[in-house]
């Protein structure tokens, strides 16, 4: 904690950023956290009030500049101090053998290895002066790259201030990679909002350091793993010295690496980690040997592409044969047709395999695949693997070629490509059924509409019944309509209803989300709920208006701009309008503490009351945050119970032990509780 009485402003600010850089340490690079996130956003809140009424005291490594913002058009190529070389690479034993030997044909002296995990994404030079994040740079061609620094600093496993052995300049190397958990949450955030999935998490990694809105990158799970230190002006004598004075220092340094006095034992840290990779939080495509003096190292030198005293070794990727039995083809919500291959199951890296990606049809091209050919798998950093070749002596004389489809296999529309894309589209957005189901299913999530009731499957069985066509429809639907439908019963048909109705309650930000315009988000709808106020202001901001946002960009204006300018959608704004969806922002759109009462309780209202109507309660506990449901289930808070309450529900309610309320019983609810 620290005694902020006596303190001058500016030892405030310098006091608070060195705690919350503390806690920044603890929590991304030793994963051992102290304080809740509660307390640290209120002491960077506090910090981020105190800069802001103190300009004077900016500096661009304040644990506040984490969150980005700026935005760079060009990265500036800038020259490394020190060069980046790349790495030999060996594949089996005998590689490793022969290159022990050449080392001792140039060290007369015993050598020890140091064994680390070859971390697979994109490669990083930092640079620090006075121990403060200076730049950091891409590898590029070695000798030049990227100047990606604002990217950097969002990245929050980079200390942006380290304490160093000595304040001259020196070179950090790492790699930037994303955790396989990281990439997953990634891509279910993106499926939700309609966009599409990142292929790996190497790819991904690499893509994000360039991107030019560093506030982009701040959301991308980003962590840097550190293995090298350049042009230090002190002493370090080996590698194992080099990897803990990185880890003291603040860096996030994996704890894997292991030191072996021979050969045998770096081939047994080989073994272990081609066997035990996959339990890695993050991917690997091998291990490298290090020469662990740097005195050696030295003598060693480097070739003009590698250091020798250096060897990757790559572990082979798992692969397996088997038969390709047949092509579908998957129509994601954005049209995108993805063509997968249908396999003989086969093992294949403790996973059993079904289905292999093909990604395109040049990729189909390529591999000149038939049906029923003996195809080669193989299991790289994708989540599901892929054909990489074709055993053609193996294939039949009879066997047919694959051809790409020239149809939506869901609406049968013709295919489009669009000039340098690989990609083939369904351009039947408004009709093609899991483009609308996609659609539907944006709508009615959680952090959109929030409409109870309504799973992934009787989505697509409603679409392609024909009973709706567009969320719109959402709000005709009759509990009649909905009752023939499949494992639909009558309470969760009048459910689904209810839920569509309480929808309306939703307020304009989340509509706007809700109605899943490219690349508006959570939160760039609610900017923009915030800065327009109404839909039909939106609609009508010209391009420097929406720009003049905070966090909105030319990409995101001009996805709004083509969204406004199609009729269709204006047509189901106005159909949403007028269901009683809201399109503008209410001024007490952040509820007062009354009206949150009932937040988290869902109410069944049932029978009959004397001074107000059934549909006027209902409203009453909406609007105090409270859920109406149709039925009562072991998940009902409390049925309030009118006059003539059926029988049998007062018996559910008894049985599931329910707390019942009168009429009066529920005012004073609310009125205490206010
Ligand atoms: P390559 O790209 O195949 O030439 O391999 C060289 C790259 O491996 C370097 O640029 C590093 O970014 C990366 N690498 C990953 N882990 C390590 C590590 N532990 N030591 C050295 N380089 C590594
Ligand atoms: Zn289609």
């Amino acid at each position: 904690m620290i005694i902020f009485v006596l303190m001058s402003v500016e030892e405030k600010i310098k006091a608070l950023r060195a705690e919350l850089a503390l806690h920044n340490h603890r929590y991304y690079v030793l994963d051992e956290p102290v304080i809740s996130d509660y307390e640290f956003d209120r002491m960077l809140s506090s910090l981020q009030e105190l800069e802001l009424a103190n300009p004077e005291y900016f500096d661009p490594n304040s644990p506040t500049q984490r969150v980005g913002g700026g935005v760079t058009k060009n990265f500036e190529t800038v020259r490394h101090d020190h060069r980046m070389y790349s790495l030999d690479n060996s594949y089996s034993k005998e590689d490793l053998l022969d290159w022990q030997a050449r080392i001792y044909k140039l060290v007369h002296e015993p050598i020890t290895y140091m064994c680390e995990l070859k971390y697979d994404g994109a490669s990083i030079s930092l640079t620090y002066e006075n121990g403060q994040l200076l730049r950091g740079v891409t590898r590029g061609d070695g000798l030049q790259g990227d100047e990606v620094t604002a990217n950097i600093r969002t990245i929050k496993s980079v200390p942006l201030v380290v304490n160093a052995p000595s304040m001259e300049r020196f070179d950090i190397r790492g790699e930037i990679i994303m955790t396989k958990s990281g990439f997953a949450s990634l891509n279910d955030q993106r499926r939700q909002q309609g966009e599409e999935e990142f292929k790996n998490p190497r790819n991904t990694a690499s893509g994000s350091l360039k991107l030019q809105d560093s506030a982009e990158v701040a959301k991308r799970p980003l962590t840097c793993l550190l293995y090298s230190i350049q042009g230090a002006s002190w002493v370090i004598e080996t590698q194992q010295q080099m990897l803990e004075q990185a880890r003291d220092m603040g860096f996030k340094v994996p704890n894997e690496a292991r030191m072996a006095s021979n050969m045998e034992e770096v081939l047994a840290f080989i073994d272990y980690w081609d066997i035990h990779r996959h339990e890695l939080p993050y991917e690997i495509d091998g291990v490298v040997i290090k020469v662990n003096e740097l005195g050696h190292q030295q003598t060693l030198g480097y070739t003009a592409k590698a250091p020798r005293w250096a060897m990757a070794y790559k572990f082979k990727a798992e692969e397996a044969t088997t038969i390709l039995k047949n092509v579908v083809y998957q129509v994601g919500r954005t049209g995108a047709i993805t063509p997968v291959a249908e396999l003989e199951p086969v093992d294949l890296a403790g996973t059993v395999v079904k289905r292999a990606s093909l990604h395109n049809a040049d990729q189909i091209e390529k591999l000149d695949l038939h049906f029923g050919d003996t195809v080669v798998v193989e299991k790289g950093g994708e989540i599901i693997p892929k054909i990489t070749s074709v055993k053609t002596n193996l294939r039949r004389d009879d066997a047919v070629s694959v051809g790409f489809i020239e149809r939506c296999p869901e609406c049968d529309t013709a295919l489009v490509r669009l000039e340098g894309e690989a990609q083939h589209y369904c351009p039947n957005e408004q009709n093609c059924p899991p483009q609308i189901g996609g659609r539907i299913q944006h709508f009615i999530s959680r952090k959109a509409m929030d409409i109870d009731g309504l799973g992934e499957e009787t989505v697509s069985l409603m679409v392609k019944q024909g009973l709706i066509k567009d969320f719109a429809d959402l709000y005709t639907l009759a509990v009649d309509q909905l009752i023939p439908l499949e494992r639909m019963g009558e309470k969760s048909a009048q459910n689904l209803v209810q839920g569509v109705q309480n929808s309306i309650r939703q307020p304009f930000h989340k509509v706007l989300f809700a109605l899943g315009i490219r690349h508006v988000g959570e939160t760039v709808a609610q900017k923009l709920a915030k800065a327009f106020g109404t839909i039909d202001r939106l609609r009508m901001a010209t391009e420097e208006e929406l720009i003049g946002v905070e966090d909105i960009g030319q990409k995101i204006a001009q996805s709004l701009m083509d969204y406004f300018a199609n009729e269709q959608n204006w047509y189901r704004i106005e159909r949403l309008r007028a269901y009683g969806c809201q399109f503008e922002s209410k001024e007490e759109e952040t509820p007062s503490k009354s009206s949150e009462i009932l937040s988290g309780l869902s109410f069944v209202v049932s029978g009959v009351f004397e001074q107000i109507s059934r549909e006027e309660l209902k409203a009453l506990i909406m609007a105090h945050s409270g859920k109406v449901v149709g039925s009562i289930s072991g998940k009902t808070s409390y049925v309030v119970a009118g006059d003539q309450m059926g029988p049998s529900k007062r018996q559910k309610a008894e049985k599931l032990g329910i707390p019942m309320l009168s009429e009066e019983e529920f005012f004073n609810m609310i009125a205490v509780k206010s």
